[in-house]
């Protein structure tokens, strides 16, 4: 989607309004090749990953069930913002959690203009693709961009993302997905009634 990185890690399980939810991050290799999708790790990165879970699945495992409960805490927290409703305080504070965490794994490099918060190249523990997540959810639910955080207007969809259009008017999360498909019902829906 390219916005955010933890919204879109929110939208890893699809179709969240619907009784039939469709989980995107089956095993750990779904987390690796969303976290190499997103860019947050370089390839060398994911390969290390890779080669790691297969020698040692039980931590791969509880890595993914870090992530898991870490997308379903930024889930409610981001979803109390959007609803304008209280945020869970265990969500909120569990996230908060993550986010300290991953903290530990940053470290300050000079880059261009300005220095740069970069993760640890040489890290090769298992929940490294939680780190650049958990940073990016740190970082939006701080700043000032939060009141642009939006869940499509589709009741089937509900994806999150960031409103970056100048009038911040976008309902959908892709036009061409969401938008497209609203506007064929409206034109069936209208249809129907002219004809009865
Ligand atoms: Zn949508």
């Amino acid at each position: 989607m390219g916005g955010p990185v933890c919204l879109d890690f929110v939208n890893t399980l699809d179709d969240r309004p619907s009784v039939e939810q469709k989980e995107l991050l089956v095993t750990y290799l779904d987390l690796v090749g969303f976290a190499e999708d997103a860019g947050i790790l370089s390839e060398v990165q994911t390969k290390e990953l890779m080669r790691r879970s297969t020698l040692n699945p039980d931590n791969g495992w509880r890595a993914l069930r870090i992530a898991i409960e870490m997308r379903e805490a930024m889930y409610a927290v981001f979803w109390a913002v959007i609803k304008k409703k209280p945020v869970p305080a265990a969500a909120l504070h569990a996230l908060s959690r993550n986010v300290q965490t991953a903290a530990e794994h940053f470290h300050l490099v000079p880059g261009q203009g300005h220095f740069e918060w970069r993760l640890d190249p040489a890290t090769a523990s298992l929940e490294a693709p939680l780190w650049p997540i958990a940073r990016s959810a740190g970082e939006l639910l701080a700043s000032d961009e939060l009141q642009y955080v939006r869940a499509c207007a589709s009741k089937t969809c509900e994806w999150l993302f960031l409103d970056t259009t100048k009038n911040h008017a976008r309902r959908w999360c892709d036009m061409t997905k969401c938008g497209n498909r609203a506007k064929v019902r409206r034109f069936y829906t209208r249809n129907k009634e002219g004809t009865t």
